[in-house]
């Protein structure tokens, strides 16, 4: 980590990042307006050609999805950021606005199943091509960097869905290809990717950062050269962040911290707990003294976040198991208040065939849970009642 320490607190920042003078209103308004009026021809024209205008046409830019960006950059010591309107739009943002026909792209091989789907589909079919690898060995994304010909080195970290650890030092340092982190298991308070020299970091800000299962976000940090390219291929990509949503996620925010923390310390029991459970044969969570990066945890993540996974010793009892839990809910995504489970083989990972699944280690067994803010005890009384 950088020195940065004249900074305040990550907490303090998450509550006073993005505000702007609103005639002594604390919360940012929401602009709905999908226009502006120019108040003289050569205004206009100036709005025209201008970058990242928030006062010229919404998918230009916009003052509500502007403070949004700003708390943003700040919490990832970056110096600028964009949102755009999901996860997704803000990965092929990236792939399509920095890679053309020809170019090479090196992957990890544990992510998102969307990111490993735009790769493998829609990038390859326009001519950009990817090797995908196991990052989380060492040197192993290096190696497969093909100089002047690779524009790009994408990983997860933590990954989806076993909470692998890619080290960022060992990102940061590739030179050559832009760098870029999908942060959205750390969350912007779990990591700050940047610091350790990589070029570009994205949250699904869907996830963690608005944090209640209310929003479709995307996010990007970086450099604002590099800021500013992405936005132009953004407006024309025109997948725009929405004013409602880009509040919602300011919101979210300002209780990152305490959500965080509180997520982090539950799943960590919970993974304990799951890891002495005769029903389970292994739990993934970076907290775990048997995770295989336990150690780069400890340096790397300043908490290890409210993600766990385990497998069921015999998988033919997920489907009774989601009908009989009472608190938890099945479905898909991570990082809001309700506390959620899913069978990535069956959802998440399903467009993959059962050898691609098997090769990234997603078994019929593996079950992801995205912790949320319950009582431990309650949460654990429901998942032992399911598991008996
Ligand atoms: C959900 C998710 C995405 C995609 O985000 P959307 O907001 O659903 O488009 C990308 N990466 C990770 C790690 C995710 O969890």
């Amino acid at each position: 980590m950088t020195a940065a320490d004249d900074r305040p607190a990550d907490a303090t920042r998450a509550i006073t990042a993005g505000r702007r003078a609103n005639e002594g209103a604390l919360t940012v308004p929401m602009w709905t307006s999908a226009v502006w009026e120019s108040e003289s021809a050569a205004a206009a024209a100036a709005g025209a050609t201008a970058i990242r205008p928030e006062r010229f046409y919404a998918r230009h830019g916009n003052p509500t999805v502007g403070a949004l960006c700003s708390a943003i950059a700040e919490l990832e010591h970056a110096e600028d950021a964009l949102a755009v309107g999901s996860g997704m739009a803000a990965l092929s943002t990236v792939v399509l606005g920095l890679c053309s026909a020809g170019d090479h792209i090196v992957a990890s091989r544990h992510c998102y199943a969307g990111t490993t789907a735009l790769l493998a589909g829609p990038a390859r079919r326009l001519g950009i091509t990817t090797t995908f690898v196991d990052a989380t060995r060492p040197g192993e994304l290096a190696a497969a960097v093909r100089p002047g010909e690779t524009t790009l080195v994408i990983v997860e970290t933590p990954s989806n869905p076993l909470l692998g650890l890619v080290d960022l030092d060992e990102v940061g340092a590739i030179t050559g290809p832009f760098t870029v982190v999908d942060s959205t298991f750390a969350t912007p308070l779990g990591q700050r990717p940047l610091d350790h020299g990589v070029d570009i970091v994205m949250h699904s800000a869907t996830k963690g950062i608005a944090g209640h299962n209310d929003v479709t976000l995307g996010v990007l940090a970086a450099e604002r050269e590099i800021i500013d390219a992405l936005w132009g291929f953004s407006i024309l990509h025109g997948a725009v962040a929405s004013p409602f949503d880009a509040m919602l996620t300011l919101r979210g925010l300002r209780t990152l911290d305490v959500r965080h923390e509180r997520q982090s310390a539950t799943a960590l029991e919970l993974a304990r707990r799951l890891e002495a459970h005769p029903a389970i044969t292994s739990v993934h969570h970076p907290g775990l003294e048997s995770h295989p990066r336990h150690d780069l945890a400890r340096t790397q993540l300043t908490r290890t976040g409210g993600l766990l996974s385990f497998e069921l010793a015999d998988p033919a009892r997920w489907p009774g198991m989601v009908e009989s839990l009472r608190l938890i809910r099945c479905a898909t995504s991570l990082g809001g208040p309700e506390t959620l489970v899913c069978q990535p083989s069956t959802t998440t990972h399903a467009a993959l065939d059962s050898d691609d699944r098997a090769a990234i280690g997603i078994t019929d067994g593996l079950i992801r849970m995205s912790v949320g803010l319950e009582a431990v005890d309650d949460l654990w009384a429901d998942l032992i009642g399911a598991l008996a």
